[in-house]
């Protein structure tokens, strides 16, 4: 009986006192308002905001206020961070988390910001042999570590939205489908029945991505044997076709069409944009057509 009452008693200390005060801690942090000059950012650089409900737009609020203050963010290559850096990044993250039980990435405590694309250090294995050479990158989100971005890069994706790409959008997306513990493209469902379908329609519209990058890799090598102009290997459809890399990849690219152009992506994409939706909540492309279900 009395090593029942200690276990109960450590559960407490261990377990359920911290849980307690983290939730307290987020809940004041989501009730202190942003500063005018933050709400203004916000208004003018997230482009779906004026189409949210006023509640919504109130949820955005709390949650990017907890954000900013809840996470570090870090100039690299001698970047000073601004006030527009913070809020931009912050209510991109916290676009993904509207109208979802949420702990706002609570696993995150670090943004690292370049000022354009950097250069990393990439490490292959091929059996026993190990490779490596340097690539750009517009961003990285380590597991159950720093997200990595690229300012001119989310700038870039902000002046050409039709061009369906945010790298803070996509990276904020590996964040959520990390927090089951695993990187592999399918996020955790607040409710299980919501995720009934989701491996059979992503699967089937991830397959179709790679056939495809396979068929303008073909085309290129033929109209590069017969020297002429290759074609862009780049994606012509609303799903960039680096979604073809892995199932993640897929996950995060088809994260940037929803939010950017949910409209064309509706269009071309209808079973996978409703799965999108099942999970995300938020209806984007209804929230622009004006009538807003689920946002
Ligand atoms: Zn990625």
């Amino acid at each position: 009986m009395e090593i029942f009452l200690a276990v109960i008693v450590f559960a407490i200390l261990v377990w359920v006192l911290p849980m307690a005060w983290q939730r307290l801690r987020r809940q004041y942090l989501r009730s202190r308002p942003l500063s005018k000059k933050q709400e203004a950012i916000l208004r003018s650089r997230l482009a779906l905001y004026p189409a949210l409900p006023p509640e919504r737009q109130q949820e955005l609020q709390q949650n990017t206020s907890l954000f900013l203050r809840d996470k570090e963010f870090v100039g690299c290559n001698g970047l000073e961070v601004t006030e527009e850096m913070r809020v931009v990044i912050a209510a991109h993250a916290c676009l993904l988390l509207l109208a979802r039980d949420n702990n706002c990435y609570p696993d995150l405590r670090t943004i690292l910001i370049y000022p354009d694309a950097y250069v990393a250090q990439e490490t292959h294995h091929h059996g026993h042999v190990q490779s490596s050479h340097l690539s750009a990158r517009a961003g990285e989100a380590h597991f159950r570590g720093p997200v990595v971005l690229s300012w001119d890069d989310i700038q870039q994706g902000l002046t050409h939205p039709e061009q369906g790409h945010n790298v803070a959008i996509h990276e904020f997306a590996h964040k959520l489908d990390e927090e089951d513990g695993y990187v592999d493209g399918r996020p955790p469902f607040e409710r299980s029945e919501d995720g009934k379908d989701w491996a059979p329609v992503m699967r089937e519209a991830f397959e179709a991505l790679r056939q495809r990058l396979h068929a303008l890799h073909t085309r290129a090598e033929s109209a590069e044997r017969e020297e002429s102009q290759p074609p862009s290997t780049q994606s012509i459809s609303v799903l960039d076709t680096y979604g073809a890399q892995s199932p993640a990849e897929f996950f995060a690219v088809a994260t940037e069409a929803y939010f950017v152009i949910p409209t064309a992506m509706e269009a071309a994409h209808p079973r996978l944009y409703r799965e999108m939706q099942k999970f995300y909540r938020t209806d984007p492309a209804a929230l622009l057509r004006g009538n807003r279900p689920g946002g």
